[in-house]
């Protein structure tokens, strides 16, 4: 009873007794992370993109480690996330993918943001306002190559090719563009977004182009371009899912086993009744759930590690709970308070993606706002005591 208490009230890094869940973020990594994403867009350089809260990992201390590893420009999605982001960080550079909402230009101006823009009105309400604002304002402009989501369509392009006076007094930081399947190495889309992206920024006036995403600085096709906009390979997830990940896994995810139980009578596990165990089935439930990110589609699938020892994942997940057979895992390692690993060396984020049919985008974009989070920096081990 003393041991678990001292493993709840004090596992390395402080975790509060009252924290049913732990999310370790190593910052270490991701500015290793950063730097070999920014080898590899050399003699370009790669900027970080923190939208969506630094893709759930916090994008204050993302956009901190990412500063002293040596990145100079930012992206977020949101003119609500750079103004976040403007508060904690004053002097970064700070562009928004979204680009001139309605309303937003004053705004905008006035934090020193950059905004991305996506259609020729963009251009000229922003060119209209350094005018009057008597400012050359900074601005990047979005060529679509083919995703047809945001950015300057063709005949946009066309008419700015024809009058590059549209750009007024602004300062043109980039031309970007997006890729679609640069994630896809045999996928011929990329080459050709590649292609179009050159042929188009031909005709414009001359400005740095930006077009990889961390993907693309994976592939030959996306060469030769100035500025990189990773964002997923940062964070641990796999550019190249054809082979190997490259880049160094970040995130630690660690719940409570919350109680024990050994089964006496055969039955069924959780809502649904959808699992059923038989006599002497050794149960742990785990305090978090799908309000965690912990996808609904993962029950029975996947394992956690307990006590070093992987245990599968049974019956389904609650909001709150998931149910773990530790039937093979020995008694001490599986008490009230201690952790169980979700994410971490055993099992990567990808994994769990995979398993979840999804992307690991997907997965650490809803992990959500319950964990007690902790920020390390001595390298891939950390986390709390099991
Ligand atoms: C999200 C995003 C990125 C980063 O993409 P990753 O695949 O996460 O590296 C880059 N550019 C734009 C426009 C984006 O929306």
């Amino acid at each position: 009873m003393a041991a678990t208490t001292d493993v709840a009230m004090t596992g390395a890094g402080g975790v509060p007794a009252t924290a049913g869940a732990v999310l370790t973020i190593d910052l270490d990594a991701i500015a290793a992370n950063w730097r070999l994403l920014n080898a590899k867009a050399a003699p370009g350089s790669a900027a970080g993109v923190l939208k969506a809260d630094g893709y759930g990992l916090g994008a204050v201390p993302v956009a901190r480690a990412l500063l002293a590893a040596g990145c100079r420009h930012f992206f977020v999605a949101h003119p609500d996330e750079a103004l976040a982001l403007r508060a904690a960080l004053p002097d970064i550079e700070i562009g928004v993918l979204h680009g001139l909402m309605p309303g937003t230009a004053e705004i905008l101006r006035r934090h020193r943001i950059i905004p991305v823009l996506n259609r020729l009105a963009e251009i000229e309400e922003w060119a209209a306002l350094a005018r009057a604002a008597g400012e050359r304002l900074d601005a990047a402009i979005h060529l679509d190559t083919g995703m047809n989501r945001t950015g300057l369509e063709p005949r946009e392009a066309e008419r700015l090719a024809a009058s590059p006076a549209l750009l007024g007094p602004l300062r043109l930081r980039w031309w970007i563009s997006h890729l679609a399947t640069a994630d896809d190495p045999g996928h011929p889309m990329t080459a050709a977004q590649a292609e179009r992206f050159r042929a188009i920024v031909a005709r414009l006036p001359a400005a740095p182009t930006s077009l990889a995403n961390s993907s693309g600085l994976f592939r030959d096709a996306v060469r030769g371009f100035d500025l990189a906009r990773p964002g997923a390979a940062l964070y641990g997830i796999n550019p190249t899912p054809e082979a190997a990940n490259p880049m160094r896994p970040v995130v630690r995810l660690q719940a409570r086993i919350l109680q024990v139980r050994t089964v006496d009578t055969p039955g069924t596990v959780g809502y649904g009744a959808a699992h059923r165990v038989g006599r002497g089935a050794v149960i742990a439930t785990i305090a978090a759930g799908y309000a965690d990110g912990l996808k609904r589609c993962l029950g029975g699938i996947g394992t956690v590690l307990a006590g070093g020892v992987e245990a599968p994942v049974i019956g389904r997940i609650s909001m709150d709970l998931v149910t773990v057979d530790v039937s093979g895992v020995p008694g001490a390692a599986v008490e009230p308070g201690r952790f169980v690993e979700l994410i971490g060396p055993h099992r990567s984020v990808d994994a769990m993606a995979a398993d979840a049919g999804t992307i690991g985008y997907e997965i650490l974009t809803s992990l959500g706002r319950r964990y007690h989070r902790v920020y390390v920096g001595n390298g891939p081990s950390s986390g709390v005591a099991p």
